[in-house]
């Protein structure tokens, strides 16, 4: 039987619980067992982070550019061997699988090159032969808490930038995805990076989250997930004045104005809203159609979405894998049926689909209003609709209508309204022509309102969240 113990303090434990890791296209594919921490554990690798990090935080540059060097070219060289195991686990296809790997591999370099370019800066002082400098420092051991859909790539942009700039680092990962988890630690470990510095504690969230949120040695908490468990732990995380980040759900808009180019708009839209089966944080689920193309739009669309192919996620021919698990597969299912109670129109999907896993039919619903549930809500899931506008200016209005701000989109042809939209929309972040999910790894990623919450993660923007300023004074 395959384990995927927890790594604390530089060794490997299974602890006293598991859990079975199960594949989602294939319920009686048991993957592995899954060591589940328990409190005292959690109070361990912090106990061990904490003493690691004072070593740490003092290493040069090289010695961190090699670290996390290391760490990329192993990552890169095994892409598809991990892309695998994470399809298997998360039920991405294979390419979207190798896809997350390769990326995890690249932030990896990119912070590696980081290291080798902490910031400073320094001012002559108001006061005559004083001379101020201001370095960035560590913050000490920091709290990674992240969400099943991403399960090597999100670790990987919370965990480089925070062995990059000199701190500790305990990852609970969730608990659906512990093989990828696992394999990044276990690269990590071999990298040369000096043990208890990086520990993995993978455990159930509400028992040991909260653990890892209270204990005075954590300085700071990264959390990706759903906005309820965010609210929590910042709720946590400012009760006992730590350093917070957060990035949350999405309920994100796709605009598409008459004069778009039809197969750019339905190509960015079904990748959108249904690659990954949907269960991406910048998924478009509001598709906003102005009056003009709104027929054609639904009728290509329509076409497209029912011809996507749901299978297992290891199978060449499958576009779509199943949905992660079974709660989840009751969660998007209840609301195909809240949107048909509130008269939405389904024009295809919906459906579950009998079989070894946790697989439906994409859903589409046409005719739908924004103050309908299944508009305001994030189902995180192969769930879209269409919401038709009557001009761009009530489009815009439509797309900021909503609680979340995390990526919005808009197909046009005309710069115009493309340069209005990038100015005007209230989300983190804007693409035009292009899907709303699907970002670069050299450059900040969040939102604004009730999908993000602290700082920016990602690109040079981490340097924020991962460093405390200190100013220094001298006289010669
Ligand atoms: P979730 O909130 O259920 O769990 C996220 C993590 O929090 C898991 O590791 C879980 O074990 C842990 N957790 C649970 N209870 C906790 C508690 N009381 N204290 C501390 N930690 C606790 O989310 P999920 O279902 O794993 O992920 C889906 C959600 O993540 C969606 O809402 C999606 O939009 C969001 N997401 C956001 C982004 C982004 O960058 N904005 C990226 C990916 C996913």
């Amino acid at each position: 039987m395959t384990t995927f113990p927890n790594l604390i303090g530089g060794e490997w434990t299974m602890g006293t619980n598991s859990v079975p890791n199960v594949n989602p296209s294939d319920i009686n594919d048991i993957i592995g067992e899954a060591a589940s921490a328990t409190a005292d554990e959690m109070n361990t690798a912090i106990e061990v982070a904490h003493a690691a990090q004072a070593g740490w935080g003092t290493s040069t540059p090289q010695q961190r550019f090699d670290v996390l060097d290391t760490i990329a070219t192993e990552i890169l060289a095994r892409k598809e061997e991990l892309g695998e195991l994470l399809a298997r686990e998360e039920g991405k296809t294979l390419p979207e699988g190798i896809g997350e790997v390769a990326r995890a591999g690249q932030i990896f370099k990119f912070f590696a090159g980081e290291a080798l370019r902490i910031p400073g800066e320094r001012l002559d002082s108001v006061r005559p032969g004083v001379e101020v400098d201001m370095r960035r420092e560590a913050v000490g051991v920091i709290g990674l808490i992240t969400p099943w859909n991403f399960p090597i790539a999100i670790p990987a942009w919370k965990a480089a930038p925070a062995l990059c700039y000199g701190n500790a680092v305990v990852l609970k990962a969730a608990e659906a995805v512990p093989g990828s988890a696992w394999a990044l630690a276990d690269i990590i470990h071999r990298s040369g990076l000096p043990a208890g510095v990086f520990n993995l504690v993978n455990g159930r969230g509400s028992e040991i989250g909260p653990v890892m949120i209270d204990h005075p040695k954590v300085a700071a908490v990264s959390f990706t997930g759903s906005v309820q468990t965010g609210r929590s732990v910042a709720q946590a995380c400012t009760k006992n004045l730590k350093k917070v980040q957060l990035e949350m759900g999405g309920k994100n808009p796709m605009v598409v104005l008459d004069d778009a180019d039809l197969d750019v708009a339905v190509g960015a839209c079904l990748n959108g809203a249904f690659f990954s089966t949907g269960q991406r944080c910048t998924a478009s689920s509001r598709l906003i159609v102005t009056q003009g193309i709104y027929d054609d739009f639904v009728a290509a669309l329509s076409k497209a979405v029912s011809g996507l192919k749901v299978g297992d996620a290891r199978d060449s021919a499958t576009q779509i894998g199943p949905v992660i698990d079974e709660r989840q597969l009751a969660k998007d299912l209840e609301y195909v049926e809240i949107a048909k109670a509130e008269g939405a129109k389904l024009a295809c999907g919906g459906e579950k689909i009998d079989g070894k896993g946790h697989f439906m039919t994409p859903a589409l619903f046409v005719d739908t209003t924004n103050d309908m549930r299944i508009n305001r809500e994030e189902v995180f899931g192969p769930v879209a609709t269409v919401i038709k506008a009557k001009d761009y200016d009530e489009a815009l209005a439509i797309a900021n209508d909503t609680e979340f701000g995390l990526s919005a989109g808009i197909c046009t042809t005309s710069l115009k309204y493309a340069t209005d939209f990038k100015a005007r929309s209230k989300a983190g972040m804007v693409m035009v022509n292009l899907p709303t999910a699907g970002v670069d790894y050299h450059v900040p990623f969040g939102g604004t309102k009730g999908s993000s919450y602290g700082s920016r993660e990602q690109g040079r923007y981490a340097v924020e969240f991962y460093t405390t300023v200190k100013t220094s004074y001298t006289q010669a």
